[in-house]
């Protein structure tokens, strides 16, 4: 299988940004006439050149459908997208690369969740199910779905002024004995508060709750070891980690998902079908209807490859330098409010006052400087801050002091010109 690889850097023992940009061709480009600054990354990441040869490579060499398949194309198909399985474990450190299951994305994965703990009769009636107040839509509404078809009752933690969440009030409705699943992010994609995930996990999981992490924002930020978080479900999509779109993960642990019913049915997650009876395949392919993204299986772990050559750490620790520094150049500009406690990884988020958020995006997006404005699917925190969206800047691997002197300068004129 050795020329199923496409091409692959030496490994990588430090920082090297200027390596790193050119990693990432699409970077290369000016926007309205300037160098493009991307900051647009909570939203979805860029990929590297290792990542999308992998994907043409996949249809250029041995493009077919998995498993079952006798021919050659089937065989090599089948070997990269259960290698890719493999590396997904590895990263996560899984006890078994059979926890985990290919979805479409971090939406896909807790609907495929939620589905099944409804199905099961896990969660019913007079129970409830714990999320954060700073939840992604996508970590709200299957829930509420969920409580409308069991009868259960959605809580909310609630937070702090700065963005983080009140603990107090966590451990208190967790004494309340009632509840039976708490769903929460590592890190807020709005605010980007990391929360304190294994302490919350550990409490959750002794007040007899299961814990699900949404590890959208902190799988391409943080190091991720479900065996050391102790949770039953974790959840990510590929296009936050250098990988396409369409292609997620969703890690559970084996003996829940062995015991808790299949929700898609059809192709690969049968063993046996009749008119009267099928019996289920194990797992992971119990959780796998239909064929899945196979390229997109294949090039996330190309991505994950790529930034374990770097080291997820290192990365966190370049990314943590820009963001401070940023919130230190933004700072000074008259009537600029920074949301989300000092610490924050991945995404920074500002308002500055009397100025809509989306006409300074605009402004600066003419600028050449891409961000994201509005409720960033957030919609309850931000009603909590009384505000309806914010500007958020978020980082990757390669952005550049140069890009967080670009973000302060263009903020600083866009607000100007408004004023
Ligand atoms: N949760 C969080 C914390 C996110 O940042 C996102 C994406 N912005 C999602 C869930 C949803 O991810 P996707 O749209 O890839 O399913």
């Amino acid at each position: 299988m050795g020329h199923l690889a496409p091409l692959r850097r030496p490994l990588r023992s430090m920082f090297e940004t200027e390596s790193l940009i050119s990693d990432f061709p699409i970077l290369d480009q000016s926007v309205n006439g300037r160098r493009l600054v991307y900051l647009d990354n909570a939203a979805t990441t860029q990929k590297p050149m290792t990542v999308l040869l992998t994907s043409r490579h996949y249809y250029e060499s041995y493009n077919a459908n998995i498993h079952r398949g006798t021919h050659q194309l089937a065989r090599m198909a089948t070997g990269a997208f259960e290698k890719a399985r493999q590396t997904v474990a590895r990263y996560l450190n899984a006890a078994s690369a059979d926890e985990v299951v290919f979805t479409a994305g971090t939406t896909a994965g807790i609907n495929l969740v939620s589905n099944i703990l409804a199905l099961s009769g896990r969660i019913g009636s007079g129970d409830e199910v714990l999320v954060s107040a700073l939840e992604h839509h996508s970590n709200i509404v299957p829930w509420q779905m969920l409580c409308q078809r069991t009868g259960a009752a959605l809580k909310v933690i609630p937070c702090h002024d700065d963005g983080t969440l009140d603990q107090q009030a966590f451990h208190e409705i967790l004494a309340g004995g009632r509840v039976k699943l708490l769903a929460f992010t590592s890190i807020s994609n709005a605010f980007g508060t990391i929360n304190p995930v294994v302490e919350m996990t550990r409490a959750a999981k002794s007040a007899g709750a299961l814990v699900l992490i949404d590890a959208a924002q902190s799988i391409a930020h943080l190091p991720t070891d479900v065996r050391a978080l102790g949770a039953d479900f974790l959840v990510f999509s590929g296009h936050k980690i250098y990988a396409p779109t369409g292609i997620g993960v969703l890690w559970g642990r084996a003996d829940l998902l062995n015991e808790l019913p299949p929700w898609q049915g059809g192709g690969e997650m049968i063993k046996e079908v009749s008119f009267e009876h099928t019996t289920y395949n194990d797992l992971p392919f119990k959780y796998e209807a239909g064929t899945p993204n196979i390229e997109g299986a294949i090039a996330l772990a190309a991505a994950i490859d790529y930034v374990d050559e770097i080291g997820v750490e290192a990365i966190h620790a370049h990314e943590m330098e820009l963001i401070e520094a940023a919130a230190g150049a933004l700072s000074p500009i008259p009537g600029i409010r920074l949301y989300g406690p000092a610490g924050r990884s991945g995404s920074l988020s500002f308002n500055i006052e009397g100025l809509h958020h989306y006409d300074l995006g605009t402004l600066m997006d003419q600028m050449g400087v891409a961000v994201r404005t509005g409720h960033h699917c957030c919609q309850p925190l931000m009603a909590r801050f009384g505000i309806t969206g914010t500007v958020r800047a978020s980082f990757a691997l390669y952005n550049t002091p140069q890009d967080v002197e670009a973000l302060a300068e263009v903020t600083a004129k866009a607000a100007a010109m408004l004023r």
